[in-house]
């Protein structure tokens, strides 16, 4: 699904990584770990690069639009599935069949009374999990989230991160919390000064093998 071949990948003036290679199959559900800096959200820019029409993308700023509900954020993750007018119709006038999916999608984030909210007025938890369902709305195969639930606490992330996966078949997801990668991914790609230092099954690794990535 997703490949390189001694890649180099990185910024105008400043390469990341000099000879990347990396593939990554259709099924796997990936956790990207690796301290700031070690170019996580570079890879999964690219990877994105690779499969544009088909990611359901979460970055690692949510992103939203600050004025606009809650509903119409999570909308937003299908604008490309209708033609424009129809769109535009249906953000000023959504239906009632909108209405009852989007907000069973947000009830199911704990988004329950909310729905018709600005999103400017969510807290940060809040907001990061309208970008869930952001991304979950545009039912793409495959889910790329830089990170997706850094500002929710440790049980509702766990949670949050689960629903996440089930429902992409292929997943890379960059986290800092080393438990949740093992407790909700198959693979681990641990990033380390521009180089891939890790890439083992979940099965195979403990908190402490993890934790060496990071000292
Ligand atoms: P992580 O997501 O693991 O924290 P990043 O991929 O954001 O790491 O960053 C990897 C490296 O690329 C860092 O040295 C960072 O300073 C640099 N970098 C990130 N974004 C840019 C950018 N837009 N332009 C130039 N360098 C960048
Ligand atoms: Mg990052």
């Amino acid at each position: 699904m997703f490949q390189f071949e001694q890649a180099r990948l990185g910024h105008p003036g400043q390469a990341v990584f000099e000879n990347l290679t990396l593939h990554i199959a259709r099924g796997e559900q990936v956790a990207l770990l690796g301290p700031s800096g070690s170019g996580k959200s570079t890879l999964l820019a690219a990877l994105r690069e690779q499969q544009a029409d088909s990611v359901a993308w979460c970055p690692q700023s949510a992103d939203l639009v600050p004025m606009l509900s809650v509903f119409h954020n999570i909308y937003m993750g299908a604008l490309d599935r209708q033609h424009s007018l129809t769109n535009l119709r249906n953000l000023i006038w959504p239906t009632r069949a909108q209405k009852h999916a989007i907000g069973e999608l947000a009830d199911s984030l704990g988004l329950t009374d909310k729905l018709f909210t600005s999103v400017d007025r969510l807290s940060g938890g809040q907001a990061q999990r309208v970008a869930l369902g952001r991304a979950i709305y545009s039912q793409r195969q495959v889910l790329l989230a830089d990170e997706p639930v850094s500002s929710v606490d440790e049980h509702h992330g766990l949670t949050l991160l689960q629903q996440l996966l089930g429902r992409h078949d292929t997943a890379v997801v960059a986290l800092h919390d080393r438990s949740l990668a093992l407790q909700c991914c198959s693979r681990v790609i641990g990033l380390r000064d521009g180089i891939i230092a890790l890439d083992a099954p979940c099965q195979s690794l403990t908190l402490a093998d993890l934790d060496a990535l990071y000292q």
